[in-house]
């Protein structure tokens, strides 16, 4: 099989959701592709957009699953966040996010009158006139607005949810803003993965199911990608491509040949 470059990487940044499970179940051969990249002594992060868990609830998800990966590897958007806002000196935060999500936030100072930041995960009900209402006068007053991700609805067995992302999008058209969105594919995301791996984007590849957020972001990069046809991946998303990647096996178990 033909290698993607002859630079061997450093390290892997590795999607979850439809690269390594897919409802409920290991992709064929998942669990033994991050052993042998393991072996091969290859640096790994596992990323996800998904923000209503912490780190820890999905470590134990990805344990129950078979996989041997660590706490400190996971990388979602709500740890990135965390990050961020560690980086930011002196700075107090409003947050909209569900209860477990806030307690992962417990380090930074909030203030819900005069905040540097407004905060918006997962927050389901929470979002009701009164709590919106307050944070759009925050971000009037000069907060600015931070959007853990910013997928419009998702699916359950009850029917479509609206996500965050669609009152993400109230807040910025009432108060004239733009939110630093946290997630996959922003630069920020990105950025602070490889900065935890204390790495440059030549030295580390990218691997998901998913164009739009995964291989955008590889690209906006200059990393290398792999785009897996498994999850998300539909075949015409290769015709007239939003973003080129290097590389796109059947399932993420050829990366064991690939290198
Ligand atoms: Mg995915």
């Amino acid at each position: 099989m033909q290698k993607i470059s002859p630079t061997r990487p450093k390290a892997f940044l590795i999607d979850l959701d439809g690269t390594l499970y897919f409802k409920g179940e290991p992709c064929l051969g998942a669990v033994e592709t991050v052993n042998y990249l393991r072996q091969e002594k290859y640096q790994l992060r596992f990323l996800t957009n998904t923000t209503a868990k912490t780190p820890k609830m999905l470590h134990a998800q990805m344990q129950a699953l078979g996989f041997d990966i660590y706490e400190n590897e996971i990388f979602n958007a709500t740890y990135a966040c965390l990050l961020y806002l560690r980086s930011q000196p002196e700075m107090s935060c409003h947050f909209m996010v569900d209860d477990a999500v806030k307690a992962f936030f417990k380090e930074i100072p909030t203030d819900d009158d005069a905040p540097d930041f407004v905060v918006l995960g997962d927050y389901g009900e929470g979002f009701d006139f009164h709590a919106l209402n307050h944070s759009f006068r925050l971000l009037m007053n000069g907060a600015e607005l931070i959007a853990l991700q910013k997928n419009l609805y998702w699916f359950s067995s009850e029917g479509m949810f609206l996500d965050c992302g669609a009152f993400v999008t109230l807040l910025e058209a009432a108060a004239n803003t733009t939110a630093k969105v946290m997630g996959k594919p922003s630069e920020t995301f990105f950025r602070l993965a490889l900065e935890s791996l204390q790495r440059s984007p030549s030295e580390v590849i990218v691997v998901g199911d998913d164009i739009t957020s995964d291989i955008v972001g590889a690209q906006t990069m200059k990393m290398r990608s792999i785009l897996v046809k498994t999850g998300k991946f539909k075949p015409n998303q290769l015709e007239n491509p939003v973003a080129e990647p290097t590389w796109v096996p059947k399932n993420v178990s050829e990366l064991t040949q690939l290198f």
